[in-house]
């Protein structure tokens, strides 16, 4: 049997032990608005529905938390201004 190396295991979010991870993965989504012509298709498509718009129809992140990393939005903007990243969940107080 092929044991999955750490990586691999925490990319397919399971345990070392092959249990299955309750940590969740989370992303943050940037929009570069000076390039932003507010066309709408990340709004539009996002499949969580949770990029809105403010008053000039430039995006907003509502739930950044539900965010599932897809990238659709990165991928299909046609002006290249929006990035997603992985992002490491806030330590807990007692984490040292
Ligand atoms: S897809 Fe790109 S250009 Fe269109 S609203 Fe979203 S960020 Fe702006
Ligand atoms: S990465 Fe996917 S889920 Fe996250 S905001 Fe973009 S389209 Fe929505």
């Amino acid at each position: 049997m092929v044991k999955k190396t750490t990586q691999a295991a925490a990319d397919s979010g399971e345990k070392q032990d092959g249990a299955p991870s309750r940590e969740k993965k989370l992303y943050d989504v940037s929009f570069y608005l000076d390039w932003c012509k507010g066309c709408g298709i990340c709004m539009a498509f996002c499949p969580q529905e949770i990029i809105g718009s403010d008053k000039n129809g430039k995006p907003i992140m509502e739930e950044p938390d539900r965010c599932i990393g897809c990238r659709f939005c990165e991928i299909h903007c046609p002006d290249f201004a929006i990035t997603v990243s992985s992002r490491k969940p806030k330590r807990r107080k007692d984490d040292v």
